[in-house]
This record gives C-alpha cells, sequence and structure tokens, in this order.
C-alpha cells in the first residue's frame, strides 16, 4: 500500500493542530487504499493521538532519541513515543543531519531503537545540490542508507525509506519524477524490496506525477500538508 505522510516540521500549535485533524479526519474517511500519515511536533502528538484513535490515520513522531531513558535534557525517547500511540518516526530528516548535526552514526542507532520499541522508521536520505552536480547522487544515496541500515539486512521489511534531496525540499523546486524514480530503482537494487518515498516541494499539481511511477511508492509532504484540503488532495492523487 501507498504511504503518504505529513511532516508538519515546527509547525501548529495544540489548537491549531486540534483544528486541522477535525477538518483533515471527515475529508478522508472514505480513503481505503492509501496509508495516511500525520507527523506533528512532539507537543502536539498527545492531542493528536486521542483525535486520531479509531481513525484510519496513522500517528508519526519527527524525530527521536536513541536511548531509551536517562540524563538526556531535552530529548524524546521511542518508550515515550510509542506510549503515545505513535507508530512510525521519520529519522535522518536532512534538517536533522545540516542543520543539527546528526551523523550517519547517530542515524543508525535511532532506527535500532526504533526497531527495538517495534516503531517504524522512515529512514531519509538524500544529495546536496553540490552533490549533483559532482555526479555524487548514487555514491552519497548508497553511503547513507549502508551506513544507517549497516547489519540490519533482517530488518529491512520493517522500515520505510525517502528519497528527499536537499536542494529540492521547501524550496519549490522538486526532482524530475523521472530523476527521483531512477533513485528510487537505485535504492531496492541495494537494500531489496523496501518502500521508497518520495520528498521535496511535493504539491496537489505534482503528485500525481510522482506516484505515477513504478518505484514511488509514497509521497513525504512538508508545505502542502499543512493545509488539509491540500493534503486531502495529494492523497487522492494516490487513490
Ligand atoms: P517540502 O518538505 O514538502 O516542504 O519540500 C518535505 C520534507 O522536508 O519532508
Amino acid at each position: 500500500m501507498k504511504l503518504i505522510a505529513a511532516n508538519w516540521k515546527m509547525n501548529k500549535t495544540q489548537r491549531e493542530a486540534e483544528e486541522y485533524v477535525s477538518k483533515f479526519l471527515p475529508l478522508v474517511k472514505d480513503v481505503t487504499k492509501t496509508e495516511i500519515l500525520l507527523c506533528p511536533p512532539f507537543t502536539s502528538l498527545c492531542k493528536v493521538s486521542q483525535m486520531l484513535e479509531g481513525s484510519n490515520v496513522k500517528l508519526g513522531a519527527q524525530n527521536c532519541h536513541s536511548e531509551k531513558k536517562g540524563a538526556f535534557t531535552g530529548e524524546i525517547s521511542t518508550v515515550m513515543l510509542k506510549d503515545l500511540g505513535v507508530e512510525y518516526v521519520i529519522v535522518g530528516h536532512s534538517e536533522r543531519r545540516w542543520i543539527f548535526g546528526e551523523s550517519d552514526e547517530i542515524i543508525h542507532k535511532k532506527i535500532v531503537a526504533c526497531l527495538e520499541e517495534g516503531l517504524r522508521p522512515i529512514l531519509c536520505v538524500g544529495e546536496r545540490w553540490e552533490d549533483r552536480e559532482a555526479g555524487m547522487t548514487f555514491k552519497v544515496i548508497e553511503t547513507q542508507i549502508k551506513l544507517a541500515l549497516s547489519g540490519l539486512d533482517a530488518f529491512v521489511s520493517k522500515i520505510d525509506i525517502a528519497y528527499e534531496p536537499v536542494w529540492a525540499i521547501g524550496t519549490g523546486n522538486p526532482a524530475t519524477p523521472e530523476d527521483a524514480q531512477l533513485v528510487h530503482r537505485f535504492i531496492k537494487d541495494l537494500v531489496g524490496p523496501v518502500r521508497v518515498l518520495y520528498g521535496g516541494s511535493v504539491n496537489t499539481s505534482n503528485a500525481g506525477d510522482f506516484l505515477r511511477m513504478p518505484d514511488v511508492d509514497g509521497l513525504l509532504v512538508g508545505t502542502a500538508s499543512l493545509d488539509p484540503e491540500s493534503f486531502f488532495q495529494i492523497i487522492q492523487a494516490s487513490e
């Protein structure tokens, strides 16, 4: 089944999250062929979790810590996320890598922590513009995946991967569906059968073009997921 995921990033207060979900749930109630995921910020997880109970929409977090508990001021563990009804965790988003300095090693530990807690990680990978210009796209993706999934071959069916070229995120300048297809195929050839989502400036007009590609198994949507109507239209493109 295709997965269409909303990454709200650092947006929406509890009240705004509540308004969104009350508009969104009636819109998507008849969606049956697509898995729908909302990833609100930590502060809205509890409220959104209560509202999603019994619905066809799943709950995800945008990050987690690699340890289960202890002296890690400001961090949130996979145990805490599981306790809130979270099923998915976005791991290694390019904003985590490039703004907060997350290494491939940390990302690997976070993936392990998710798997241990029965949470499904969405591992994000993607090249920067200078990598693409230098013809390094496939090499960068391969390195990120090999390090993040090192020793985890047996767990690949419990992981989703999102291909998000850094230069396409939040820029209004998406990859072409054909370029995305090439990278998605490459990822599957590398790790075996795995669900690969595309992310980076997905919107209501281009979602269908990505989803028509044979190896695009879903979308990770930032900006265009912040409005419930727009996100619903993107989901409809997958039905
Ligand atoms: P965008 O963000 O849709 O705003 O480009 C996607 C993402 O970062 O996951």
